[in-house]
Parts: structure tokens; C-alpha cells; sequence
């Protein structure tokens, strides 16, 4: 794609990357047939070929960027599908990236929807605020279709997404578990994240996981600090917070990686795998962080990834349920993790199940389904649709946003990956689960053979 930056706009780092991603685009369209707001929308200004156009006009034109650029930017949900179907591998995220950080700099949104977003910002990312805010919104609940009527749909849309009960604080919510060998070369030590959101929402993924590691013999460590790793303001385009946060989990983790060194840091929901993964690129203009970001990145797994490498004893409770694997975005799209979940489930004993047009998002995205609702729930719906054609038992995933995008759309159980694996081998009943009875030890066989492969 030709470009028609200025020689001063280039020396601006911001317009030299973005004319770099640009130049990529042969405006060859493939990407349109598996984006997720163009399948919804069927509007090329919804597709990635159209918002990369704009994007160029927008960075091009400079200034104050029109309204209804901004309106068709804002509605892509950063899901990357286009990411990976694009043969001449324009790098999307990156691009869309820089113009919604653009486009939080120089457009004055409606008060409204600053003031949405800056509290979506001041309490999703902070689990003590997000605490509150669900005691909060357990009380408010029965009036959630209220404020779609008093013009404040994002807040319904936030009540409608919350459990109706807040779940207990976990078992491993921070500390070092695990016993130390006594062959200093032998000890395997890991981090893991617990997470901002998932840590309030569903604190079972992250004690699921470290069981995992800890029955493998794995020292465990979970910083008690980490916090947040900057995603869910990275992608409303709050550039400094974000950054603000990305900083300081590199500086808790390397804290922790100067006192033991670890072979891995481990995360259980894809969308901050995704973001920790990229801190190589996040902190690429930042001196004092940039190796150390780099560093992390580089040993950063997604915990199936890492537990799929393990050798496991057969599970205690065999269980053939079916299980549709719905592959989150930021799973397949963002980190190309795809048969290490599946695999784990397997081998767990599960009968896995696909569903039908698995590229496409199902609205969940960070705070996409607050923000843009009526897009989310239709590919919720789609999604469920999807779903119930498989007839399965129940449903797992390796993000939290999509559990709880999914479960506001359907009666299917929906658990975590981990959560489901660890059960197999004789850890805690996910809650939704505690139903359905699992067989014991059916076919020890086949997981032996399996494990030596
Ligand atoms: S598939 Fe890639 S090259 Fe083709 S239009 Fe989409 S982004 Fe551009
Ligand atoms: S990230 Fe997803 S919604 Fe956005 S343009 Fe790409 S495919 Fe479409």
C-alpha cells in the first residue's frame, strides 16, 4: 500500500512503524471473510481491509481524527483473526494498536463514553477496587435492565456479566508453594501470574493450575504484586496506564527472578498471554525495561502449553464427557496455541468437539462487550449457536473473558481448561461440574501410550 507521509511526519517513531505495517497491505481482501466485526456488520469499513485504509488517511491527515473513522476503529474487537489469515502477514495488532492510542490522544470522545471508559479503567485492572465494585454490583443486579432505559447500557451490560455470588479468594492467591529438592541442578521453578480480573472472577483457574504444577513437583511461585499486565487499557488506547502497569510487572517478576531463577512464567488467561508475550515490543522505546521486557516475553507460556509438556500419571477420575474446546482469540489468533489444550483434554480422558466457525470471536474481547454491546451479543449468539449444534456437555476455554461471555448466553457449563484437567487427575470438581459423575480409571492404557509419544 502506498503511503504519503511526509518526511517530518517519519520521524515521528509512531508514523515510521505505522508505514512499515502499511506498506505490507496488497489490499488482497482475504482477511474480510474471517473478521468478526465484517461477518456482523457485512460494512467494509468494518473489515480489516477498510480499517487499515482509514488508518492510513487517519495518521496521513493527522490532527483531530473523524468521528466515523472512529466509530468503524472502536468496533473492531482486536481479535486478530485477520492476523492470521493474512498471507502477507501485515501485522494488524500492532497497527490498530497505535491508531487507537491516536485516536485516545486527539479525539474528545463524548462524556459518556469517557466517563465509561475511565472507570472500566480505574476498577477492572485493580483486583481490591474490583471486589467492591462486584459487592456492589450483586446488590444492583435486579435493576441491571434499568439503566439501559436511563441511557447507561454499558453499566447494565457490565451487572448483566457478573456472577451473583463473589467467589472466595483462592488458595494460592500469592506466596512460594511447593517443596525444594535436595539436587539443587533438579529443581524446576516457574511464576504464575494470577491475574487481575480472573483472580476476583474465578480464582479456581489460577489454584487449578498451581495444583497442576504442584502435584508435577514444580515450586511455584505466585507474586504477590504482579497486578495487572496492562491489557485491558492497553486496548481502549490508554496508553500510559497501561504502560504504567506493564512496568510494573516486569520489575515484580524480575524481582522474583533475581532472588530463584525460573524456567517459565505461566499464565492462565490467554488475553494477558497474549499482552506479556508482546512486552518485547511493548517496551521497545523504553531504556531500563526493553531486555528485561524481552526476557520475560521469551519464557512467557500459556499453562497448557507448559503442562502439555509434562509427563502425567494416568488420571484418578476417567470421563468421557464431550466437551466443546472453544479456542479463544487470544489463544489461537494472538499466541497460535492450538493443540496444546486440546491435547491436555484428551488425555485427560475428554471427548473434544469442535465448533463450527471456531476463528470468530464471541464478543467477549476485554470490555468490547460493555462497550459495544449490540455487536457482542450477536456474535455471542453466534457463537452459542455454534455451540449447541454439537450438542456437547459442556464447554471449555483457556480465557476468562470468554467464560463469562459465554456463560451470560447459555445453560452449558463452561469451566477453564486447567480447571478440567486438574479435576481428571484428582483436583477440585469445577462448581458447574459437580453434576456429572466422572468413571474411574477406565482405560489406563491409552494414556500411557499417549504420554510416551
Ligand atoms: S489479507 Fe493482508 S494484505 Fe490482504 S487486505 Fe487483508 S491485511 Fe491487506
Ligand atoms: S482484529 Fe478481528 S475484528 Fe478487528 S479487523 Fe481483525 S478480524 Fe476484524
Amino acid at each position: 500500500m502506498q503511503t504519503q507521509f511526509s518526511k517530518q511526519d517519519l520521524e515521528k517513531p509512531v508514523f515510521a512503524e505505522a508505514e512499515e505495517i502499511l506498506h505490507k497491505c496488497v489490499h488482497c481482501g482475504f482477511c474480510t471473510a474471517t473478521c468478526s466485526s465484517y461477518v456482523i456488520q457485512g460494512d467494509e469499513r468494518d473489515s480489516p481491509r477498510g480499517r487499515i485504509y482509514m488508518i492510513k488517511e487517519m495518521f496521513e491527515n493527522g490532527g483531530t481524527p473523524d468521528k466515523n473513522m472512529v466509530t468503524h476503529i472502536d468496533r473492531c474487537l482486536s481479535c486478530l483473526s485477520c492476523v492470521t489469515t493474512c498471507p502477507s502477514r501485515v501485522d494488524y495488532m500492532h497497527l490498530i494498536d497505535l491508531s487507537r492510542t491516536h485516536i485516545e490522544k486527539n479525539f474528545k470522545r463524548p462524556i459518556k463514553q469517557r466517563l465509561v471508559r475511565n472507570v472500566l479503567s480505574a476498577i477492572l485492572p485493580f483486583p481490591g477496587r474490583m471486589r467492591v465494585a462486584m459487592r456492589l454490583g450483586v446488590l444492583a443486579k435486579p435493576f441491571q435492565n434499568v439503566f439501559g432505559k436511563i441511557g447507561l447500557s454499558e453499566l447494565g451490560s457490565m451487572l448483566s456479566l457478573m456472577p451473583l455470588r463473589l467467589p472466595r479468594a483462592g488458595k494460592y492467591a500469592s506466596g512460594r508453594f511447593g517443596k525444594k529438592s535436595n539436587h539443587k541442578q533438579l529443581q524446576r521453578r516457574v511464576i504464575v501470574i494470577p491475574g487481575c480480573a480472573s483472580s476476583v472472577l474465578r480464582p479456581s483457574i489460577h489454584d487449578a493450575a498451581v495444583n497442576m504444577l504442584l502435584q508435577n513437583n514444580i515450586q511455584v511461585i505466585v507474586p504477590e504484586k504482579a497486578g495487572c499486565c496492562g491489557a485491558l487499557d492497553h486496548h481502549m488506547g490508554k496508553e500510559k496506564a497501561a504502560m504504567e502497569m506493564a512496568k510494573n510487572m516486569v520489575n515484580t517478576i524480575s524481582k522474583e527472578m533475581e532472588i530463584d531463577p525460573v524456567e517459565a512464567v505461566l499464565v492462565t488467561a490467554s488475553g494477558c498471554g497474549t499482552q506479556v508475550k508482546d512486552f518485547g515490543h511493548v517496551f521497545r522505546n523504553e531504556p531500563g525495561y526493553s531486555s528485561r521486557g524481552q526476557e520475560i516475553a521469551d519464557i512467557t507460556q500459556d499453562i497448557t502449553e507448559f503442562l502439555v509438556d509434562l509427563s502425567f500419571q494416568a488420571p484418578s477420575q476417567w470421563s468421557d464427557l464431550k466437551v466443546a474446546y472453544h479456542s479463544a482469540c487470544s489463544m489461537q489468533h494472538g499466541q497460535n496455541v492450538n493443540d496444546a489444550p486440546r491435547k491436555l483434554l484428551e488425555r485427560a480422558g475428554y471427548n473434544i468437539v469442535e465448533i463450527a466457525e471456531g476463528h470468530l470471536c464471541c464478543g467477549s474481547a476485554g470490555t468490547y462487550n460493555i462497550l459495544q454491546k449490540d455487536i457482542a451479543d450477536q456474535l455471542l449468539k453466534r457463537k452459542v449457536d455454534n455451540i449447541n449444534l454439537v450438542k456437547p456437555d459442556l464447554i471449555a476455554t483457556g480465557n476468562i473473558g470468554c467464560i463469562t461471555q459465554i456463560a451470560s448466553g447459555t445453560d452449558i457449563p463452561i469451566v477453564h481448561t486447567a480447571e478440567l484437567v486438574n479435576w481428571a487427575y484428582g483436583g477440585a470438581c469445577p462448581k458447574e461440574l459437580e453434576h456429572l459423575k466422572p468413571r474411574t480409571n477406565k482405560v489406563k492404557d491409552f494414556i500411557y501410550a499417549d504420554a510416551a509419544e
